[in-house]
């Protein structure tokens, strides 16, 4: 694989990152994640809005514009062949060459850009999403400023194992009795043709995807609500899913064990992805 590092495309194998960079000690870093399919980027442009916004909100300087950022992604895309997959870019405060809680001088200290790609054929098409997902309820024990994409991702790792090991594929997590979202996605429920969903807060990541899906199920005139919900609301509900830019509209069929609906994935979930895949891709870049 070829990847970017600071200006440069390399084998990943030549790859490198000082072992003071921020990132890499402090997880004081953001990142993003796009899909391709057909070879084209999906949002590169809510992709990029948020990033900027990530870097904003913690002082941290964009290491470059965003028609560079499109160039490297696409290019990227190219060299390694990428019909299917995914873009990963993170950026770092970086260092001065040594470690420190206070944040080096930005004059004197770059950030640290990496980008790679991941090969994922069948991702559009995957048989996670023609079975739908189970989920478990954990508690939210994440730091307050979700809305930022960090790559403090221990948590979110951490609940995905305790997922695993109670046999489910997932976990959304609770905070002061109401569902925040999932580890890695935004969380929503269906009852009675509404769709429930948190609003946006800094309790929550503003999902790249939930804009994209909310704006679409708007104008397939379907009714979307946005407020508090409980784990046991949607436990009742007749069906659930997640969203995030690498699983798209994913259909959640069961949450602690019980059973939505007749147990696969709901009719509304169902018409949300497929929306969601054509208009994306047609808008793909
Ligand atoms: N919420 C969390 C905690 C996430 O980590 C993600 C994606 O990684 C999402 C929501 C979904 O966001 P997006 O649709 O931009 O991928």
């Amino acid at each position: 694989r070829t990847v970017y590092v600071n200006g440069e495309y390399l084998p990943e194998t030549e790859a490198k990152v000082s072992i003071f960079d921020r990132g890499f000690l402090m997880a004081d870093a953001v990142y993003e994640v796009t899909s391709v399919l057909d070879g084209k980027l999906i949002d590169f442009d809510g992709h990029a809005v948020r990033l900027k916004r990530s870097l904003d909100e913690l002082d941290m300087a964009a290491p470059c514009t965003k028609d560079e950022l499109l160039e490297i992604h696409r290019k990227l895309v190219e060299v390694n062949g990428i019909v299917e997959g995914l873009v990963y870019l993170q950026v770092s405060r970086g260092s001065d060459g040594d470690r420190d809680f206070v944040f080096p001088d930005p004059e004197t200290t770059k950030p640290t850009i990496v980008l790679f790609t991941q090969n994922k054929p069948g991702l559009a098409n995957s048989p996670a999403a023609q079975k739908g997902i189970s989920v478990i309820a954990i508690p939210d024990i994440r730091w307050h400023r979700r809305d930022i994409k960090t790559t403090q991702l221990l948590y979110p790792s951490m609940g995905k194992m305790m997922a695993k090991k109670a046999g489910a594929d997932d976990a959304w997590l609770i905070e002061d009795g109401y569902v925040t979202e999932g580890t890695s996605n935004n969380a929503y429920f269906v009852k009675d043709g509404k769709i429930v969903t948190r609003p946006l807060s800094n309790d929550i990541l503003h999902g790249i995807t939930r804009k994209a899906v909310m704006r679409m199920a708007e104008e397939a005139q379907m009714e979307i609500v946005e407020r508090l919900f409980t784990i046991d609301e949607a436990k009742e509900a007749d069906e659930a899913f997640v969203t995030s830019a690498s699983a798209f509209v994913m259909p959640v069929v069961s949450i602690d064990g019980v059973q939505l609906g007749d147990g696969t994935p709901g009719r509304i979930a169902k018409r949300l992805r497929e929306i969601y895949l054509e208009e994306s891709l047609q808008a793909a870049i």
